[in-house]
């Protein structure tokens, strides 16, 4: 098994992406916003300030 590294999509560190943690249950969060991923989970509802701001001016995901 590969293991898997997601980014935050929000955080930018140098030239990338910001790597988020891996946590116990499977999920990875942002240490610096807080945005949280759930891989296969995309109904997932964040509660970082970037994806409730987002959600307030009406963008959705795909689908
Ligand atoms: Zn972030
Ligand atoms: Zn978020």
């Amino acid at each position: 098994m590969t293991e898997r590294v997601l980014r935050c999509p929000y955080c930018v560190v140098g030239n990338e992406f910001m790597p988020m943690i891996a946590l116990a249950d499977g999920a990875f969060v942002c240490v610096k916003c807080g945005h949280l991923e759930i891989p296969g989970k995309d109904d997932l509802k964040c509660h970082c300030s970037r994806c409730v701001e987002l959600r307030s001016l009406g963008f959705r995901r795909c689908g």
